[in-house]
């Protein structure tokens, strides 16, 4: 589960990670209100503005109707409003978005932190992941932050210094010492990084994250070390421990049918392709899908309904696949193993009959345990629902459907 920056900062900072002081408001007077508490906190009089979208590249991205960047500074209260009101309600497309983009419903005010001084601030990169090969968490940092990293990986991989942490004894401080010493710091700013990367690992192993990524972590003018941006990527699988973090969860970033599906214990990814299909096991999904893209079409949706597949399940996901007004064929690949076919196929029927005026034409193949029962039920059933037992006749009616207007 992804969470906003905003949020992510907070989880960070009650782990005592040092990070770029701000407050998240939600209509251009609340940034004006924001910006007079944080000149207040810590004196400061700019004011970064950051669009809270789940993606990156917000700095160089762009809101459609009024050209401003997701990221921008405002020199002095006066200018606040203005500036959230250029971001608040747009649309905003990076890199990361699509298209199609995002909208904004928050923004971040934040204290500018790049403020002049002793030295020049400099841009870090800092993340924390699951290195799946070597079955440890690794550290990677470099001295190239605020670019994009992986550019810096496909071009100068030597930038890239990696740490791996003994999941027995966790991190040793002289890894972060070693981590703050290879990206060239000294004095206060090196004992900063150090205490930056042994909290920020704290907050990692303790929010059951699958991934952090810093990019930038700032060093200021004054050689503090502070996160300025935070991706925060929290395990799914162990939210049920952290009810204070599966709170955060912000459905209006989400996919809404991937939210529904989500009720039903389905597992649905939206894609834009025109046949919708259900399928019983991800590795029978992923084979579907490359049947219809071999029988010329492209598939709308990945959607596995998993092993105890029944009417109730079926329907939901049939309601799921239908609400997307691209599909103009739906197929069931269905293998009957724990499950009967037959019971598949009343469960088809039942849906089909239960949802009613289904303009597309389905196509089901059972295969397994009473596959010939099952397409006889399909077959017998007088709806707008056509069988296949081989996976090349399936491929033949996807393709015939597909060819023919769906209002036939
Ligand atoms: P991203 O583009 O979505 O990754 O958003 P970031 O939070 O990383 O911000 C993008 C860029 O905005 C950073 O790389 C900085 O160059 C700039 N930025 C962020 N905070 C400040 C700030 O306090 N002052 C100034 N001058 N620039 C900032
Ligand atoms: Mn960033």
């Amino acid at each position: 589960m992804n969470i906003h920056e905003y949020q992510a900062k907070e989880v960070l900072k009650s782990y005592g990670v040092a990070i770029q002081e701000g407050i998240v408001a939600d209509t251009p007077e609340a940034a004006l209100e924001a910006a007079k508490k944080l000149n207040a906190e810590t004196g400061t009089s700019w004011y970064v503005i950051k669009a809270q979208i789940h993606a990156g590249g917000r700095g160089k991205g762009k809101i459609q109707s009024t050209g401003s960047n997701g990221v921008v500074l405002a020199r002095g209260l006066d200018e606040v409003m203005e500036k959230a009101k250029n971001i608040l309600g747009g649309t905003l497309v990076t890199h990361q978005t699509g298209p199609e983009g995002k909208k904004v419903n928050k923004i971040l005010i934040a204290q500018d932190v790049y403020y002049p001084g002793a030295s020049e601030p400099k841009e870090y990169y800092l993340s924390i992941l699951l290195d799946r090969a070597k079955g440890c968490n690794v550290i990677m940092a470099s001295t190239e932050g605020g670019m994009d990293i992986e550019e810096v990986a496909e071009n100068h991989p030597e930038k890239i210094i990696k740490e791996w942490i003994d999941p027995k004894v966790g991190l040793q401080g002289f890894q972060a010492r070693k981590l703050a010493f290879k990206l060239g710091l000294e004095g206060t700013a090196f004992k900063g990084m150090v205490k930056f990367i042994t909290s920020l690992y704290e907050a990692y192993i303790a929010t059951d994250s699958s991934q952090f990524e810093i990019n930038p972590v700032l060093k200021t003018s004054d050689d503090k070390i502070l996160a300025v941006d935070a991706k925060v990527n929290l395990d799914d699988n162990a939210l049920f421990k952290h009810k204070h973090l599966a709170i955060l969860r912000d459905f209006e970033e989400e996919d809404p049918l991937e939210v529904e599906a989500d009720k039903y214990g389905l597992n649905y990814v939206k894609l834009d392709g025109n046949v919708g299909c259900m399928v019983n096991g991800a590795g029978l999904a992923m084979a579907t899908m490359d049947m219809i893209k071999l029988s010329g079409g492209e598939p709308a949706n990945f959607l596995d309904v998993g092993g105890g597949a029944n009417a109730t399940t079926v329907e939901a996901g049939f309601r799921i696949i239908l609400q997307d007004p691209n599909v103009k064929a739906i197929l069931i690949n269905v293998f009957g193993g724990i499950v009967r076919c037959d019971r598949i196929a009343n469960g088809v029927v039942e849906a089909y009959k239960t949802i009613g005026d289904i303009k597309v034409p389905i196509i089901v193949r059972l295969q397994g345990t009473n596959a010939e029962e099952g397409a006889k039920i399909i077959d017998e059933s007088g709806l707008k629902v056509s069988s296949a037992i081989t996976l090349k006749e399936a491929a033949e009616k996807v393709k015939a459907a597909i060819l023919v207007p769906s209002e036939k």
